[in-house]
């Protein structure tokens, strides 16, 4: 009997999983027009695959649409077996996008930003994952020989990313034990958080098909470094890169710092959206290369958002280079919210006509709070339930979202959170580990 192949339709959820429904891909003209069936209370599924507080119990219909522009069919190694899978939207039955659909959130995001701006965004995704099961090797980080030993899947994924039209960029060590970075080239609007979603997914397929399980937690182990996510940013204007202006401050062009400055001034607030684990405020820590402040940086590591260098060596010119990165982010998020957030607090600070702080160039974590209050800086919040409320309790933030969006994205982020009573540290990164 011949195997019959079969496509997942699927979406970045709340708990930043991607979650679907297959069928037979001879289905697919059938199902990119009415969906498949979805039920609402899926959007309270933790990470953990328990059921948070649903204000929609076992009520209601809803469609997962797949959109035949992310279709994404790659064969690894074993050519019996291809990755198939496309993501979509969830729209009610009436074909209105649901309110807790990731991917149309996002869209109204950058509908927006082209609203109070005319900009398009073009973005990339930088992940970092690490290994299962791999010794810490001295001597290994940014080696040569710690790429050699995973050649094969640096390959394979390279393929892969190819044949699903994701620009390979780069792939290398990182400092953690078995711990990688692969960064994507970049894509324009919802393409940014369709691809790194994507990528994430042939980072998994590709370590499987070479003998790994690879793991995108925040952190592992409170003791080692985090796997971030870094988000590098940048606008065009008619085609035309628009971040860069010789005269502006810091070379940001008027829109770019405002919207930079909103991120600055929100970032705090929509932390539980780009950041929104339990552990992932042991990684938003000083020292860690991450980010535990609302600063801007030039070329520090230990910023929120950094300025990336411009290289003078390049054949691209310097304002097509020029982007920022956020690093206040990590993989327990959908890339389609993360995007979002971030994408509405620009375009607050865009409306707003708001200041770009001065950058920093110190450790901010030896000031004391009277001395950063008076830059206008401050410690980004330091567990989940701080960010939560952070975010429930600003209006300006939970109003960029659909009406009743904050209320269900808090009550599956506190069942994520009650799912841990009683677990010690380790255990708790252990179960993250294995999550995501
Ligand atoms: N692993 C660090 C993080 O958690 C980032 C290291 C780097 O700068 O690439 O964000
Ligand atoms: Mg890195």
């Amino acid at each position: 009997m011949p195997r019959e192949e079969m496509i997942v339709a699927c979406c970045t959820d709340l708990a930043g999983k991607v979650r679907g429904k297959a069928f037979p891909v001879d289905q697919f003209d059938k199902r990119q027009r009415r969906g498949i069936g979805w039920t609402p209370t899926n959007a309270l599924i933790t990470c953990f695959d328990t059921i948070a507080e649903s204000p929609f119990g076992a009520l209601g219909d809803l469609v997962l649409i797949p959109d035949p522009a992310t279709r994404t069919r790659v064969v690894l190694d074993d050519a019996a077996t291809a990755e198939n899978f496309a993501l979509g939207d969830i729209c009610h039955t009436d074909g209105r996008p649901w309110e807790l659909c990731t991917r149309s959130i996002l869209r109204a995001a950058l509908d927006r930003l082209d609203r109070v701006s005319g900009l398009t965004l073009k973005g990339a995704f930088e992940h970092e994952f690490q290994l299962l099961g791999l010794p810490a090797v001295p001597g290994d980080a940014y080696s040569l020989a710690g790429f050699r030993a995973e050649r094969a899947l640096a390959e394979t994924l390279t393929g892969a990313m190819r044949s699903a039209g994701i620009a390979p960029d780069t792939f290398m060590k990182e400092y953690g034990p078995g711990q990688y970075e692969v960064t994507m080239g970049p894509a324009l609007g919802t393409a940014i958080a369709d691809q790194a979603t994507i990528l994430k997914e042939l980072v998994r397929a590709s370590a499987r098909a070479t003998g790994h399980t690879a793991t995108f937690t925040p952190i592992r182990d409170p003791e080692s470094v985090g796997n971030g996510v870094h988000i590098h940013l940048s606008f065009l204007s008619g085609g035309r890169p628009a971040t860069w202006d010789a005269g502006g401050r810091y070379e940001l062009s008027r829109k770019a710092g405002q919207f930079i400055a909103g991120v600055l001034k929100y970032i705090d607030s929509i932390l539980a959206l780009t950041a929104p684990s339990v552990i992932s405020y042991l990684r938003l820590t000083p020292h860690r290369w991450s980010a535990a402040f609302n600063n801007l940086g030039l070329q520090d590591r230990e910023a929120a958002v950094r300025l990336c260098p411009v290289n003078d060596l390049s054949d691209i010119d310097r304002a097509a280079q020029f982007n920022f990165e956020i690093r206040a982010a990590d993989a327990a998020a959908s890339p389609h919210l993360q995007l979002a957030a971030l994408v509405n607090a620009g375009c607050q600070g865009i409306e707003d006509g708001l200041d770009l702080p001065a950058a920093t160039a110190e450790d901010l974590s030896l000031l004391d709070p009277a001395s950063l209050a008076a830059r206008g800086l401050v410690r980004l919040p330091r567990s989940l339930p701080e960010a939560l409320d952070r975010f429930a309790s600003n209006p300006t933030v939970t109003g960029w979202f659909p009406q009743g969006f904050a209320d269900v994205y808090t009550s599956h982020k506190r069942g994520e959170i009650a799912a841990l009573d009683g677990m010690s540290e380790t255990e708790v990164c252990a179960l993250y580990e294995r999550v995501y």
